[in-house]
């Protein structure tokens, strides 16, 4: 049986599927897909009391679920389609197996698309290595200032399925795609697409940074209006012209100096669009100035969510929104948890957590986004380098308070370029390591300091995940406090 032609309207009875991995898309892939008729098996290799939950309502509507060790070695018999986990490498045995046999490999991505209704919601798309949750939340509240019935779906939380089948349509949706969910996607046609940024990350999933960036691309493939670009990451215009989009479909570039035609950018504060203006040779659109995406009154935003900003407004003019609600969007924005959040000020020194800067690319940002810093880095390094973001900031490190399981690469990288920054590591084994942390950065941080948990690393080895660890070190600020 095909599964390449069928759609919403279709029916799925004789389709025998495997959605491979329980997480938020596998159910609501197997979910859907039942609904529509289909046989479906559920593999996963966890057994836990989340996934156990999810197989017993699974399982009231007919999926048939088999879950721990071993259940995900190998494709059963007479199989048409797998749906794949995103968190499934491309080496997966199971995925092998499948492609071996001809048998269709897609994302819930990917599903989704091909779910889509007549005349349904399109798909303004977002994706780079760093800054995807942030640019499409600021887009679906641009959206929603100019009153539309906006969502922000994909990896940022909802899936995109869910959105997709919802039975009231939306009228447009602001989609977070990873590299790992465009890996599993081939036909979707977004009507303006974005990639913010490339650096490596994720490098063991893909099998090194050509497979990464080239994922990343995929984003661009047959958009309809515009394939958005950051000016400042020369690999994200390369990969737009390397795109087969939409006859018609236009380069649009964001920028953080001044705009060229064809460009999103900034005149001294203005956000300029030179982009989607009937005169954009000689003239711009006021789109609103930095000072509306100011988490306080006076202050500057970080740099990278003035990026962020702009490639959120460059898809929301793509797809006809009024300068007006790109302003009043901006205005209504508030970051999510563990993004550069302020967590307190003790004797004039700011105290931030952007536990949510897991790459050494997206840590560079945020030190670059505070004068002096004590770093508090550290965790599990993925692999990474750690010696060009020494480089680029080591003039405005104050001090390291080292943690984790890799902190020793970030110590060297230190001692190699940096030699006269005081380092202090914290030597806790898996143990939580924050109270000791915020003693030690108290102890070093001057006046007018920022002590920035940034840790440019991922936080498994000693949290439950990057939220749990920015959790902590604003509660560990907190005692300290209480104790002064
Ligand atoms: P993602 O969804 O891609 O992980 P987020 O919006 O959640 O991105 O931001 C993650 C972290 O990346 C932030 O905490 C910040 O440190 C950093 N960051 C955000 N935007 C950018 C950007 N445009 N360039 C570089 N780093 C960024």
């Amino acid at each position: 049986m095909t599964v390449e032609t069928l759609g919403r309207e279709s029916s799925w009875e004789g389709v025998h599927a495997v959605v491979g991995g329980l997480g938020v898309s596998g159910f609501a892939a197997a979910d859907t897909l039942q609904h529509l008729g289909a046989s479906v098996i559920a593999l996963d290799d966890g057994d836990d009391d989340g996934l156990r939950e999810k197989a017993t309502l699974l399982e009231i509507l007919g999926v048939d679920v088999r879950l721990g060790p071993g259940s995900t070695a190998s494709l059963p018999d007479g199989i048409d389609l797998v749906v794949t986990s995103p968190g499934w490498g491309p080496s997966t045995p199971l995925l092998l197996e499948a492609a071996g046999r001809g048998v269709p490999v897609w994302g819930e991505v990917e599903l989704a698309w091909r779910l889509r209704g007549e005349g349904a919601a399109p798909w303004l798309a977002v994706t780079g290595t760093n800054g995807k949750t942030t640019t499409v939340q600021m887009l679906e509240a641009i959206l929603r200032a100019e009153g539309l019935n906006a969502l922000a779906v994909g990896n940022v939380g909802t899936p995109v399925l869910e959105a997709v089948m919802n039975p009231e349509p939306f009228d447009v949706l602001a989609v977070e795609l990873s590299s790992y969910q465009l890996h599993w996607s081939s036909s979707i046609s977004a009507q303006a697409s974005a990639v913010l940024n490339v650096a490596p990350d994720h490098l063991d999933w893909h099998g090194g940074l050509d497979a990464y960036t080239a994922d990343k691309g995929r984003i661009y493939h047959n958009t309809q209006l515009a394939c958005v670009y950051n000016v400042q990451d020369p690999e994200t215009e390369r990969l737009v012209e390397e795109a087969d989009v939409i006859e018609g479909c236009r380069a649009i570039g964001f920028t953080l100096g001044i705009p060229a035609p064809g460009m999103i950018g900034l005149v001294d504060d203005a956000i300029a669009d030179r982009a989607f203006i009937a005169g954009r040779l000689s003239s711009a659109a006021e789109l609103g100035t930095i000072h509306d995406l100011a988490p306080v009154e006076g202050e500057t935003p970080a740099p990278h969510n003035v990026a962020n900003a702009l490639a959120a407004a460059a898809l929301a003019r793509a797809h006809g929104v009024t300068p007006r609600a790109v302003r009043d969007g901006l205005r209504s924005f508030r970051p999510d948890a563990h993004r550069i959040a302020e967590v307190a000020r003790t004797d004039g020194v700011r105290w931030v957590d952007d536990s949510k800067a897991t790459n050494t690319h997206a840590a560079q940002a945020s030190l670059q986004s505070f004068e002096h810093v004590v770093w508090v880095a550290g965790g599990l390094a993925k692999g990474a380098s750690f010696d060009d973001l020494v480089i680029a900031t080591r003039d405005r490190l104050r001090a390291a308070v080292l943690i984790g399981r890799d902190r020793d690469l970030i110590a060297q990288a230190l001692a190699r370029h940096a030699p006269d920054v005081p380092v202090v590591e914290v030597d806790t084994g898996e143990t939580d390591p924050m109270d000791r942390v915020v003693e030690v950065a108290a102890s070093l941080a001057r006046e007018g300091d920022t002590v920035l948990l940034a840790p440019g690393a991922a936080s498994m080895d000693q949290f439950r995940n990057y939220g749990a660890r920015g959790d902590s070190f604003a509660a560990a600020v907190q005692r300290l406090r209480d104790k002064s």
